[in-house]
């Protein structure tokens, strides 16, 4: 399948499996939109935490998700910004509360019908790099690159835990963990879109590569791609 502006590439798996990092790494590599739709579920559970709603309710939060504009503004530097509803919420979205409220409001039916409606517009003309935990199965299951990341949960812990420090949130190492299994189970448990590797998929365990091994891997799989379907 061709499209106008280039493949698409879908990165799935777990969280802190090195997804975001990759994936904005391997957009500018090849000049591609890169696409966060984890900022998009965190971005819905942030306004209802805001509003103070019951984020367990399917009807309210499928509504609010309807009635909630979300842009992801590409910026020169390869950074995206995220907007709600106009609003700047780049730094606010990645506190651990709604990290956690952003996996039970993305288990509703309704928000994920929101939500993938819009990232399917976004990956139609192709050209992106869209990370997630349903982007190969769910949202583009035609993708031309699909790639499921892993790593340890340990692994998975640190990482995050090191990340939540830069940003000035000190919480034990032991917490990030807990909360990191909490996560895991929830996403992977879930009735609708669970977080699963498409059975074409490349899996990729991360815990002892460094973001530039994995980066060029996902290069040498999108050029292979590039190479077969300019000689059909
Ligand atoms: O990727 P990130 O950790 O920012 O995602 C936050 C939460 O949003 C995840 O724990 C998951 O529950 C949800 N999510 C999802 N489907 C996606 C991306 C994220 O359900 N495609």
């Amino acid at each position: 399948m061709k499209r106008p502006n280039g493949l698409v590439i879908a990165i799935d798996g777990p969280a802190g499996a090195g997804k975001s990092t990759v994936a904005k790494l391997v957009a500018k590599r090849l000049g591609y939109l890169y696409v966060d739709t984890g900022a998009m579920y965190r971005a819905v559970a942030l306004k209802a935490l805001r509003l103070g709603m019951d984020i367990g309710d399917p009807v309210t939060m499928a509504m609010l998700a309807q009635a909630t504009d979300i842009q992801l503004l590409s910026q020169p530097d390869g950074s995206v910004r995220v907007m709600l509803d106009g609003e700047d919420v780049t730094e606010a979205i990645r506190t651990p509360e709604v990290s956690e409220a952003a996996s039970i409001v993305s288990a509703h039916e309704g928000v994920r019908e929101a939500l993938v409606a819009e990232q399917r517009v976004l990956a139609e003309s192709g050209g992106v790099v869209m990370e997630g935990r349903d982007v190969q199965t769910v949202v583009a299951p035609d993708a031309e690159v699909k790639v499921f990341l892993t790593a340890s949960l340990e692994e998975r812990a640190r990482r995050r835990w090191q990340e939540l420090r830069q940003r000035g949130t000190e919480i034990p190492y032991e917490q990030v963990l807990q909360e990191l299994r909490e996560r895991d189970e929830r996403d992977q448990q879930r009735a609708i879109a669970p977080l699963r590797k498409a059975p074409d998929a490349v899996e990729i365990d991360t815990t002892h590569l460094s973001p530039e091994a994995v980066v060029e891997q996902i290069v040498a799989l999108a050029q292979r791609c590039q190479h077969l379907s300019a000689k059909d």
